[in-house]
């Protein structure tokens, strides 16, 4: 491996909880400066201690802090940072933002703002993965027309069930399966109304709705100077309401003709977009076959998995890229070794999956060989009502699949989380749970295990 020759100052980390304490810990061992940024609801999140420096840039409501983007460069005038991380969710995929940081001077960490908005667009990704040689989901060429027969005539083509889903959608929502021909004209409009409402973007494309899929993605880091390299993929089919619970790499029991070809395709694809830092393609796996549905233009929650089985760390990769050095390492560098799990422990009532805020009076954390744990809870924490009830994530390597699960059921008997009420019990579950043993579930499992108790 290459020693990156280019090194960021110091770091504005603009977001909050595990993911903000990921990428502290990613700067430190690089001898990055820090910035933490946080709301007057999250005084004591775990991070602010560990940073060089903290602004606190708001009240408790998320846009008017986390999602206050004049707040967040401001704080970075003020400290001098020279860079900007965004974690995932909250401004990690605003192509404005992206703009904003750069044209007032600081590095963003992540893809250009016109590649998130390229890539934003559901309509417009699938037009570049088509370019590209990704393999995509059949469907309407572009959007669905408003005229009805032409939009009819589609319908037909694709074939029933199809699935409409607004160009502008994000996080499950702005999406409706039509499985008769007389129901997708109303099926549409209603589509169109809820993504003008939601999304500011009323534009829908038609899909063929696969019935029985499993979610695969693909792990990639390019550098924007022509080099772009894969991590393998993840499986992540155990979800709630498109929320995704327990995710694991290598996907188990892949073709690996499709495989490869996929890889590969995603590869070129970063080449060909020249797209700039950490990305995943979100495939649909059915039949041995990929399609291509949408692609995250940032670090995900469930990106240790595919650290733990390469031992390449993605956030420092990230953090190198953003300094303007080329990949650290190449393709051959890149072995797939073992199986990793990771469990996304939610503060969260175990049967109504309803929040459950509060003081964690005791915390303790797992151990052991090949156990790892992303969490910024610590005992006395108190976890705030305002935001996303994910509190850490239980992280297993094993040199087998049946190892890493093994370890994940021990971790799981060792965790302690009291006070407050989380899906441990879930997990405790599920990785005892037959089918998910076996491995290669579809994105149903889950919710037709959970209705059937
Ligand atoms: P979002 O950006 O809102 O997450 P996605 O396009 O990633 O939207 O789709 C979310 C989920 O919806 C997928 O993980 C899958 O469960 C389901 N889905 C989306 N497109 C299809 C399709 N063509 N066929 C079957 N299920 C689909």
């Amino acid at each position: 491996m290459l020693k990156p020759q280019k090194k960021l100052e110091k770091v504005l980390i603009a977001n909050r909880g595990e993911i903000a304490l990921r990428i502290l810990r990613a700067c430190k061992e690089m001898g990055i400066k820090t910035v933490a940024v946080y709301s007057t609801a999250d005084k004591e999140l775990m991070h602010l201690g560990l940073a060089d420096e903290t602004v606190c840039i708001g009240p408790a409501p998320a846009n008017l802090s986390y999602l206050h983007i004049p707040a967040i460069i401001a704080a970075a005038e003020v400290t001098g940072a020279t860079a900007i991380h965004p974690g995932y969710g909250f401004l990690a995929e605003n192509a404005d933002f992206a703009e904003q940081v750069e044209k007032s001077g600081f590095a963003f960490i992540g893809p250009k703002a016109d590649t998130i908005r390229l890539m934003g667009d559901k309509v417009s990704a699938k037009h570049a993965m088509i370019a590209a040689g990704v393999p995509t989901v059949p469907g309407s060429d572009g959007p669905l027309p408003e005229d009805e027969e032409t939009a009819l005539r589609i319908g037909r083509e694709v074939g029933y069930p199809v699935i409409i889903k607004a160009a502008g959608g994000g996080g499950g929502r702005g999406m409706r399966v039509v499985h008769r021909e007389e129901d997708l004209i109303e099926a549409a409009k209603q589509t169109r109304e809820e993504a003008g409402a939601w999304f500011s973007n009323p534009m829908v494309y038609l899909e063929k709705y696969l019935t029985n899929p499993r979610h695969v993605e693909v792990q990639v880091i390019s550098d924007g100077q022509g080099n772009a390299i894969h991590l393998g993929d993840r499986d992540c089919s155990l979800q709630r309401r498109h929320q995704k619970v327990l995710e694991e790499a290598p996907a188990p029991g892949i073709d690996e003709t499709a495989r490869a070809e996929v890889l590969a395709r995603c590869v070129k694809a970063c080449v060909d977009i020249n797209y700039r830092g950490a990305g995943t393609f979100e495939f649909l796996y059915e039949n041995g076959r990929f399609y291509f549905i949408e692609m995250n233009t940032r670090v995900q929650v469930e990106h240790p998995v595919s650290e733990m089985v390469t031992g390449i760390d993605i956030v420092k990769e990230m953090l190198s890229i953003a300094a303007g050095n080329t990949l650290s390492f190449t393709q051959a560098d890149v072995n797939i070794h073992g199986h990793s799990l990771e469990c996304r422990i939610n503060a969260e009532d175990p049967a109504t999956f309803m929040p459950s805020p509060g003081m964690v009076k005791h915390f303790h954390a797992p151990g052991g060989n090949g156990v790892r744990v992303d969490s910024h809870l610590y005992s006395g924490y108190k976890v705030p009502s305002s935001y996303d009830s994910l509190i850490g994530k239980l992280i297993t390597w094993g040199s087998t699949r049946d190892e890493a699960m093994a370890r994940m059921r021990n971790a799981l008997d060792e965790i302690v989380v009291d006070g407050i009420k989380t899906n441990i019990p879930l997990h405790r579950d599920l990785v005892n749970d037959e089918g998910f043993c076996k491995g290669g579930v579809n994105i149903h499992y889950l919710e037709h295990k959970l209705a059937n108790q």
